[in-house]
């Protein structure tokens, strides 16, 4: 289920802790969050509220030991963290069953987790460089007994430039134009992260960042950025906890992008930074 695809050099298996998730018991959710989440139109499954109370119950225990989250007090968890993430659900809800999705710097598993724990039937990759969060993360997934999960360590633009092994009908395994959807929170502003998940996203394919306030003034700044990466603004929705701005692909992307690790966050397309 988990297949770490490259780890940094030099860092040994100082991060293989336990954290003993298979005691932690599940947090009941506040009913201002079933009210708010009814508004958006979500409708939880039998069983869905108590698995996506045991992730939070989890990320909290875990976070005295990987620093996974600043939101310590379970109501303001419960909303910034679950209902934020699940408001990506009125994007993610067209792609068919079978369709697969990407989490883009997943840190503790946000919004990944509560999206894969509401739909079981699309396949997610958790992407995360660092290997304490790597380790929370497949801690949890076994725990919760999700099988639509994959987690891998490894940084966006490796995982942006990997076409994956040629075999004699054509290619297996790799990331690059792989997935129906890629998403992301908190990773970075906009000019950055489309560099990082525009590369993943196959050509009919959509991103969908979770941003908060700065939204508008973040799309302006990565016009150029978006022009450079062949992407189309498609639309900013606005939600009960921040807005959804929508990606889609115009054409392929360049071959250069994304560039080298770093190198988007040290120099964005378009800044002036050289
Ligand atoms: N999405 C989570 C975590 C946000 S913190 C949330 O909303 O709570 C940003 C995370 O992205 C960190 O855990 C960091 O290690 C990871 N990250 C940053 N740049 C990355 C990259 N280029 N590739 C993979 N992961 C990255």
């Amino acid at each position: 289920m988990t297949t770490p695809t490259s780890s940094r050099p030099g860092r040994p298996d100082r991060e293989r802790i336990d954290f003993g998730l298979a005691a932690v018991a599940a947090l009941t959710p506040p009913g201002e969050l079933l009210a708010e989440a009814g508004t958006l139109g979500i409708e939880f499954e039998p069983g869905d509220l108590g698995q996506l109370g045991r992730f939070l119950a989890m990320l909290l225990a875990a976070n005295r030991q990987a620093n996974l989250t600043s939101i310590t007090e379970p109501a303001e968890a419960w909303r910034k963290h679950i209902l934020d993430s699940l408001t990506l659900l009125q994007v993610l809800a067209e792609i068919p069953e079978g369709g697969r999705v990407i989490d883009v710097g997943t840190g503790g598993g946000l919004p990944g987790i509560p999206l894969a724990i509401v739909l079981p039937t699309l396949r997610f990759t958790l992407l995360e460089a660092t290997g304490k969060k790597v380790e929370f993360l497949k801690q949890a997934a076994a725990a919760l007994g999700l099988a639509n999960v994959e987690i891998v360590q490894g940084r966006a633009e490796g995982l942006g430039q990997d076409r994956g092994e040629k075999t004699g009908t054509g290619r297996k395994g790799g990331h690059r134009e792989q997935y129906d959807a890629v998403v992301a929170r908190a990773v970075g502003a906009i000019n950055v992260l489309a560099e990082l998940t525009v590369p993943l996203a196959k050509p009919s394919g959509v991103v969908a960042l979770i941003k908060g306030q700065k939204a508008a003034e973040e799309l302006e700044a990565a016009k150029e950025a978006l022009h450079q990466l062949k992407a189309v603004h498609e639309a900013t929705i606005e939600t009960p906890t921040g807005r959804i701005v929508v990606l889609s692909k115009g054409a392929a992307t360049p071959k250069m992008y994304p560039r080298r690790d770093g190198e988007p966050n040290r120099a964005p397309i378009g800044s002036k930074v050289k």
